[in-house]
């Protein structure tokens, strides 16, 4: 005997979570399957545990600045990584339930266990439960992915780490070394900066965060090394010798000289694989690099079967594999027969993406180099943080934001910041990319004085040659 649904979720993160839910309220009977934890890798394991460790660090900054500030604390700030950790988990825990709670909410079946497909519209799942099957009108794979590990250094949990050990450290690393600096990479870097580790990242290409604006990237990395980190970008760790005492790594620098260096932990931050093997995906879909391949509502090649979010083409956020999940449950329904609906493929050259390192990093859009390369004549402006009261008055005067505009058409291409709070301020941008906005609307924005988003302003202004405070 099979369960029958209209539609079944394979994975419960912000993609199949959400995609769950959309279904629901669209009258759709929809069931979930989940072998882990409700709310996959961005609540457990990703975005919001890492953010609650970075708001400790964050906290820990601002007591050991203190005095800047005109307060005395009474002794020395002392990190407690422990209970920095145990916050962190009780954050990922309040939200692993509130998923549960919307799935109550909207009706929605949970299914806990491994699923396996087993055609297009059909899977077993083996759980607690033991094998259940179930079927359903329409299947959407939503199965994320996992950290690359390095194949000469596989992670061991003690002193290889990937981001999950890095969330849950066994103890605090003295000297640690970050392999790859992408988000993930950047953000334990800049943590476990904070938080008292000696830290060293390594990036094989010639910048750090290298899809962001190059300035961005020369901005962060000159405040890093301010910190007291040590970046090497060009280079590559070619081995890892791991010991009992630590972790002796081979590194190539950039002008091809190798030395061995010794660190007690070693995080490896260098991209991820898609969980898209031994489900059955292999003859119902067309993949890529493991990633299913999809139409711009999330169709696969087999009729019924549709894929998004992280095991689907990058880039690999959160808000995007959500927003594929509202994409994907619309175009179920309208093929189900709702005249209501109207699905919108995800706008790709919207997407916004954040770092919170310290300082924030934020853009979305074409970067100035990417904008030239697209044959766009570029008009770009900066409006440095060290001329926004606000900032000053903060206490956080480091940092700028950068605009690239069609100088013909004086559309907003990209917007790109650096500086505290700037994953705030993206959005501005974003709703402003995403309603083709020119100069023209944004130079005749008011923004509220005084707050961070007038450099926005300034910055537009600056592109035309008319910033009013610089
Ligand atoms: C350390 C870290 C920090 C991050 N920070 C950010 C951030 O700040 N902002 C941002 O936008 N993104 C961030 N990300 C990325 C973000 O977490 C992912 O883009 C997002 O989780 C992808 O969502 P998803 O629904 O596609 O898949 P996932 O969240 O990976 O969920 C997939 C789920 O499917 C389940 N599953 C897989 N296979 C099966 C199976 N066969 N049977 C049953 N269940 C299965 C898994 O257990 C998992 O729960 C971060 C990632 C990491 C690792």
């Amino acid at each position: 005997m099979s369960t029958t649904y209209d539609v079944i979720v394979l994975g419960s993160g912000p993609g199949g979570y959400v995609a769950a839910i959309r279904c629901a309220q669209l009258g759709l009977k929809a069931a979930i399957v989940e072998r882990e934890k409700l709310g996959g890798i961005c609540l457990n394991w990703g975005c919001i545990p890492t953010k609650a460790l970075l708001r400790s660090a964050e906290i820990k900054h601002y007591m050991d600045h203190a005095s800047d500030y005109g307060l005395k604390v009474a002794g020395a700030i002392e990190a407690d990584l422990e209970a920095v950790v145990k916050r962190s988990r009780g954050v990922a825990s309040q939200l692993n339930q509130g998923v549960g709670h919307l799935m109550k909410k909207n009706k929605i079946a949970v299914h806990m266990g491994e699923g396996t497909l087993t055609g297009p519209t059909s899977m077993t799942v083996k759980g607690e439960k033991g094998e259940e099957k179930l079927t359903a009108k329409h299947v959407i794979v939503a199965t994320g992915a996992r950290a690359r590990d390095l194949p000469f250094a596989p992670a061991d949990g003690k002193r290889v780490w990937t981001y999950r050990t890095a969330m849950t450290p066994p103890e605090m690393p003295k000297k640690l070394l970050v392999i790859g600096s992408g988000a993930i990479g950047i953000e334990f870097a800049s943590f476990y900066n904070d938080m008292g580790a000696e830290v060293t990242v390594v990036e094989m290409l010639d910048r750090i965060v290298p899809v962001e604006d190059k300035d961005v990237s020369a901005f962060l990395e000159k405040s890093l090394t301010k910190q007291g980190m040590t970046i090497m970008t060009g280079a590559g760790v070619d081995d890892i010798n791991v010991s009992d005492g630590g972790v002796m790594a081979k590194i190539k620098d950039a002008k091809g000289k190798v030395s061995e260096q010794e660190f007690t932990h070693c995080i490896v931050a260098i991209g991820i694989v898609p969980n898209t093997e031994d489900i059955g995906l292999e003859k119902l879909v067309e993949m890529e690099k493991g990633f299913v391949q999809i139409d711009e509502y999330g169709r696969t090649k087999s009729k019924g079967l549709w894929a998004i979010g992280d095991c689907t083409p990058g880039p690999w956020l959160a808000h995007k594999a959500s927003h594929e999940g509202v994409t994907c449950a619309e175009s179920i329904a309208k093929e189900l027969g709702n005249k209501d609906v109207h699905p919108h493929p995800l706008d790709r050259t919207s997407i916004p993406g954040c770092t919170y390192c310290h300082p924030q990093v934020a853009s979305v859009g074409l970067t100035e180099a990417k904008a030239k390369e697209a044959g766009h004549e570029v008009k770009a402006g900066t409006f440095p943080f060290i001329g926004n009261g606000k900032a000053i008055a903060l206490g956080e005067a480091e940092g700028f934001i950068k605009t690239v505009f069609d100088a013909k058409t004086g559309e907003l291409l990209g917007a790109h910041m650096i500086g505290a709070e700037v994953t705030e301020l993206i959005q501005g941008y974003t709703v402003g990319k995403t309603l083709e906005t020119t100069e023209a609307e944004l130079m005749n924005t008011v923004f509220p004085h005084p707050t961070l988003s007038e450099m926005m302003h300034e910055s537009v202004l600056a592109a035309y040659g008319k910033a009013l405070h610089i």
